[in-house]
Order: C-alpha cells, then sequence, then structure tokens
C-alpha cells in the first residue's frame, strides 16, 4: 500500500533526496517563484532521532548556498524532538536557525496540532531574541490564533497564515469552513496592515483575491507579503502571480518520511481520495 501511495505522494514531495529539493526549486526559480523547503519527519520519540535532522537541515543549508538557489527552510519542531522535551527542541532548532544566519538565510516553524501551538511559538519567540531570521505558521481554523497574531506582530516577527491541516476538537475550533476562511480573512486584514514579514499561504483564490484587493486600497506595496503554496498545487495559479510581479514562494517537501504529510494533502480534497480509490480498483 506505501508503494502504491507514494505514486500519489510525488504530485506532493520533490523526492527522497535534498538534491531533488534543490532541483524542484531551481525550476521554480526559472519562473521567479522562491521556494521554501522542508524535510520531511515529524513525532521523534528518542534524542538521537531528534539529532537526525539537525544534521539533515545543516547540510541543506549548505546546498543552498553552494547551489545558489533562492530557498529558505522549512521545519517541524517534533521532528526536532518535541514530544521529548521543550529544551530538546529550542536546542536543535537554535542550532539550525543560528546557521541560517550566518548563512543569510531564513528559517520557518510550520505550525503542527493545538498541543503544540504555545510551546512552538514561545520557542520562536525565545530564539528571535538572538536570531531574527525565523518566523512562524498560525493556523485560522484557531480560536485562539488572533491572539497568537496579536503576539507576533507585537514581537515583529514573520508569520505565514495557514487555514491549520489537523484536525482539531470544536472547544478550541472552527469546524465550519466559512468560519476558517472568514478568520482567515480577518487576521490576513491585521498581518497586512501591522505584520512585518507576512505570508499569505492558501491555494484558495477568492482569499488570494482579496488580498491583492486589501493591499492595493491600502497602498501595501508587493514587497511588504509574500504568497506562499504548496509544491504541486495549483501550478498555474503560482506562475500567474510570479508573472504579475508578486512574491511567491513555493514549500517543497521531500524526504523518506512523506507518508503522513501526503496524508494530509490527500485529505484535503474528496477528490483527491476519489482520484485514488479509482486507481486501486482500475
Ligand atoms: C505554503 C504553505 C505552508 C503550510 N504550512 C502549514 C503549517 O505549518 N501548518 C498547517 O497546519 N498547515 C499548513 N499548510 C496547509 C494549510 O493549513 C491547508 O491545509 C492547505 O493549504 C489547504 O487549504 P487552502 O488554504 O489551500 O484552502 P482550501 O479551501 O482547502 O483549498 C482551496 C483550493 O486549493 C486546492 N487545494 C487545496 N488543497 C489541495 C490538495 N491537497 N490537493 C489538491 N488541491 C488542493 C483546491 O482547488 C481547493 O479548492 C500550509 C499551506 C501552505 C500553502
Amino acid at each position: 500500500m506505501k508503494g502504491f501511495l507514494f505514486f500519489f505522494a510525488k504530485r506532493y514531495i520533490a523526492g527522497t533526496d535534498k538534491l531533488d529539493a534543490i532541483e524542484a526549486a531551481r525550476r521554480l526559480n526559472a519562473l521567479n517563484i522562491s521556494a521554501a523547503i522542508d524535510n520531511l519527519g515529524e513525532n521523534v520519540r528518542n534524542a538521537s532521532g531528534a539529532q537526525a535532522p539537525v544534521t539533515e537541515y545543516l547540510g541543506l543549508l549548505d546546498e543552498i548556498k553552494k547551489s545558489g538557489v533562492d530557498s529558505v527552510v522549512s521545519l517541524k519542531l517534533t521532528h526536532l524532538g518535541l514530544d521529548i522535551s521543550e529544551e530538546l527542541a529550542a536546542e536543535n532548532a537554535g542550532v539550525i536557525v543560528k546557521k541560517a544566519q550566518e548563512y543569510g538565510n531564513f528559517v520557518w516553524f510550520d505550525m503542527e496540532s493545538s498541543a503544540y501551538t504555545e510551546r512552538t511559538v514561545d520557542i520562536l519567540l525565545a530564539l528571535r531574541k538572538q536570531y531574527p531570521n525565523v518566523g512562524v505558521a498560525v493556523q485560522s481554523c484557531l480560536f485562539r490564533s488572533a491572539g497568537d497574531v496579536k503576539r507576533l506582530i507585537e514581537h515583529r516577527a514573520a508569520v505565514r497564515l495557514v487555514k491549520g491541516a489537523y484536525r482539531e476538537p470544536p472547544e478550541i475550533a472552527f469546524k465550519d469552513k466559512k468560519d476558517v476562511d472568514a478568520n482567515f480573512s480577518l487576521l490576513m486584514r491585521e498581518l497586512l496592515l501591522k505584520g512585518s514579514r507576512t505570508a499569505v499561504a492558501t491555494h484558495d483564490t477568492a482569499l488570494i483575491e482579496e488580498a491583492i484587493r486589501f493591499a492595493k486600497e491600502n497602498n501595501i506595496s508587493k514587497e511588504r507579503f509574500e504568497f506562499q503554496l504548496l509544491f504541486g498545487i495549483k501550478r498555474t495559479l503560482q506562475k500567474r502571480l510570479a508573472s504579475e510581479g508578486y512574491r511567491v514562494r513555493v514549500y517543497i517537501p521531500y524526504g523518506a518520511e512523506w507518508l503522513p504529510y501526503t496524508l494530509r494533502r490527500l485529505g484535503e480534497r474528496k477528490e483527491n481520495w476519489i482520484f485514488v480509490l479509482k486507481n486501486i480498483f482500475d
């Protein structure tokens, strides 16, 4: 089954090696699109397992520098040991962020399920005291995100606004898609007006058009924000936005641990699973 799903994973991931991701970044760069490369992995349960991604990210930063591609990196704190301890994840992230700073590069922290939100923001803000080259994703599905956005704006931290890819309980999250979208719109406007570095990370064309309109109405220049999209999704839109002079960054995942990421992507649209099932029974 895993082998079969890899066929579908290939739509969403660049490959299993960092050089696959570098090559994908190079192709996107040729279209005026920047990259954010992510080494896939999450929920590591022992300290030695959390060391391997640190080594991988340091090598990735070397390769980005050596190849000259226009790319930052993106990571998950549970890949770096957040399930073991906050200290371990912060220490491991610090090693990567420090090296990125030496290279003039930037690190995005992905946001995982709500069990990690508080600790992810805390680690980010602690690291930012020493390293300003780090930002974090915030999910519009969570009730708490308005408070997180406010806190992050106060600290002038970079924010990547997303809808949220994890199943969350109704006590803490909007369940209705239209509420998630409305909250995205609200937080997006706040970030565009007051944020220091805002990434509008969605494939939702209505929200993208709204961001463009809102930026024009409020004289927010194209340099003050960027659109971020995922590798393999809405490629025509990625190219169109870049050709219109907007900053566009594509998130490029790679690595052997591609299954959880692929399952999240497939789960985002019922058409994706219909496509998979059709291929099983074809
Ligand atoms: C750059 C980037 C980084 C992200 N980082 C995080 C993160 O750190 N934490 C987190 O929880 N989530 C993250 N996400 C995922 C995000 O939370 C959503 O789950 C995902 O983007 C789908 O929502 P949407 O905003 O595209 O809107 P939707 O309303 O879900 O989708 C809009 C349209 O996009 C297309 N589309 C969306 N998803 C797919 C898909 N999987 N396959 C094919 N077409 C699709 C469809 O045409 C759909 O109608 C990230 C997303 C992006 C773009």
